[in-house]
C-alpha cells in the first residue's frame, strides 16, 4: 500500500476508514493551560492530520470538538474528513447509572466498582450507532477474552472494528495483533512513541523509548528521528497510531513519516525490541473482575 500524507487510511470491518496517523490529545489537565488542545488540535488540522484520539475523561474533549468546528467554518475541512474518537468513561456504563465523579471511592479510599456487563454496555452502544449518534464502534484496552465475549455475544448486530491498546516497539502485542487480524479489528496504538514518562501514571521500568539505539541508528539512516522511526514501524504493519503532542513543531515532526519507509529486515528487527512490559499498567484497578492485563493477552 502506497501510504502518503494526504491518503493514509485503512478500512474498518463497518465500511469506515481509519487513518492511520491520529492526534492523541490527553495532557495533564492540571499543569496544561487552558486552550492548549484547542490550538494544537487546529494546527494539526493544517498540517494534515485528519484523525484526533480523545475522551471526556481527558477533560479537554470541548476544546478538540471546537477546534474542530473552527476549521470547518473556516474552509479547512469538511466533517467528513475527520475521524473524531471519544470514549465512553468507565463510571457510565449503565445508561441510567448517576454521580458526575469520575474516580468514586469509599470511606477508606478505596475504588467503588460497579457490576460492569460489557455486553449490556456493548448493547446500548450498538443503539447510539443505529440511531446515528457514532460512525464506528471499537474498544479500548481490551484483552482476547474481553473481545470473544462480545464476538461471540447472542445477537451481536456491530461487530467491533478497532481496539485501542498500548502498542510500540517495546511492547508489540504480536498476539493480540495476530488475534486482530484474524477478526477484521484494527489496532490502534496508544503511547506509540514511549508515553510522556509521568511517574504518576506510567509504568518507568521500561527504559525510554526514544533513546533505543537501534531506532537511533535506523533514525540516521534516513535522517529521520527516533519517535518517526517508532511511528512509521507501527503504520507500516497497519497499526494506527496516535502520538500526543502539544508542541508546535513536534505535531509536525510527528506527522513527517510518509517520506521514507522501513526494510523488512528493519521491520524484523524493531520488533526483536519487545520487551512485553507495559508503560500504562493501571495497576490501581487490578483487584477488578474485568481488569484486562492479568491475562498474557
Ligand atoms: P505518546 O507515546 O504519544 O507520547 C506523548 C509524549 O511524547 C508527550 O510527553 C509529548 O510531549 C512527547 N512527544 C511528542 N512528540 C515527540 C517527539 N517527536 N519527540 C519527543 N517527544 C515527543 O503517549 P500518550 O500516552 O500521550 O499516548 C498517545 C495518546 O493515546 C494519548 O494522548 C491518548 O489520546 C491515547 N491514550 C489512550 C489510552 C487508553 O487507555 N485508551 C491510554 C493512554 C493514551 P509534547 O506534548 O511536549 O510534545
Amino acid at each position: 500500500m502506497n501510504l502518503t500524507a494526504e491518503s493514509h487510511s485503512i478500512p474498518l470491518s463497518d465500511g469506515n476508514q481509519i487513518p492511520l496517523l491520529g492526534l492523541g490529545t490527553y495532557g495533564d489537565p492540571r499543569t496544561t493551560p487552558k486552550d492548549t488542545a484547542l490550538e494544537c488540535v487546529k494546527l494539526a488540522i493544517d498540517v494534515g492530520y485528519r484523525h484526533f484520539d480523545g475522551a471526556l475523561v481527558y477533560f479537554n474533549e470541548h476544546e478538540v470538538g471546537q477546534a474542530i468546528r473552527e476549521k470547518i467554518a473556516d474552509g479547512t475541512v469538511t466533517r467528513k474528513d475527520i475521524f473524531y474518537c471519544g470514549k465512553l468513561w468507565n463510571t457510565f456504563h449503565p445508561p441510567d447509572m448517576p454521580g458526575m465523579d469520575f474516580y468514586p471511592k469509599d470511606q477508606d479510599g478505596k475504588y467503588i466498582y460497579h457490576h460492569t456487563d460489557l455486553c449490556a454496555t456493548w448493547e446500548a452502544l450498538e443503539a447510539c450507532k443505529d440511531a446515528g449518534l457514532v460512525k464506528s464502534l471499537g474498544v479500548s484496552n481490551f484483552n482476547r477474552r474481553q473481545l470473544e465475549l462480545l464476538l461471540n455475544k447472542p445477537g451481536l448486530k456491530h461487530k467491533p472494528v478497532s481496539n485501542q491498546v498500548e502498542c510500540h516497539p517495546y511492547f508489540t502485542q504480536p498476539k493480540l495483533l495476530e488475534y486482530c487480524r484474524q477478526n477484521d479489528i484494527v489496532i490502534v496504538g496508544y503511547c506509540p512513541i514511549g508515553s510522556s514518562r509521568d511517574a504518576s501514571w506510567v509504568n518507568l521500568k521500561s527504559p525510554p523509548l526514544l533513546e533505543d539505539e537501534l531506532l537511533v541508528s535506523i533514525g540516521k539512516k534516513y535522517n529521520k528521528s527516533t519517535a518517526q522511526v517508532a511511528l512509521r514501524f507501527n503504520v507500516q504493519r497497519g497499526v494506527v497510531v496516535i502520538p500526543k503532542s502539544f508542541n508546535p513543531e513536534r505535531i509536525k515532526h510527528n506527522f513527517q513519516i510518509f517520506d521514507f519507509s522501513l526494510t523488512e529486515e528493519e521491520m524484523k528487527a524493531i520488533e526483536g525490541l519487545n520487551k512485553n512490559i507495559r508503560f500504562v499498567e493501571l495497576l490501581m484497578w487490578s483487584d477488578h473482575p474485568e481488569y484486562p492485563f492479568h491475562d498474557e493477552y
